[in-house]
């Protein structure tokens, strides 16, 4: 199973939730609002609670094959 992080970048509000919850997958860029490293994983580990925690719910984990 792997999975695939869909990020609506253009709607992040920068709050910064998903980079403290999850700082291994999440970065804050210069322009202020959050990145991911990798769209595609093997595990989803933090990024579920980076999701979660996402106030506008703009982070989309979905499974692929
Ligand atoms: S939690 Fe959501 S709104 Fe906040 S920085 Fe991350 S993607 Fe952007």
């Amino acid at each position: 199973m792997k999975f695939k992080i869909k990020h609506y970048r253009e709607k992040c509000i920068g709050c910064g939730s998903c980079s403290s919850i999850c700082p291994k997958n999440w970065v804050m860029k210069k322009d202020g609002k959050a990145a991911p490293i990798k769209t595609e994983l093997d595990e989803i580990g933090c990024n579920q609670q980076a999701a979660d925690s996402c106030p506008v719910k703009i982070i989309k984990i979905t499974k692929i094959k």
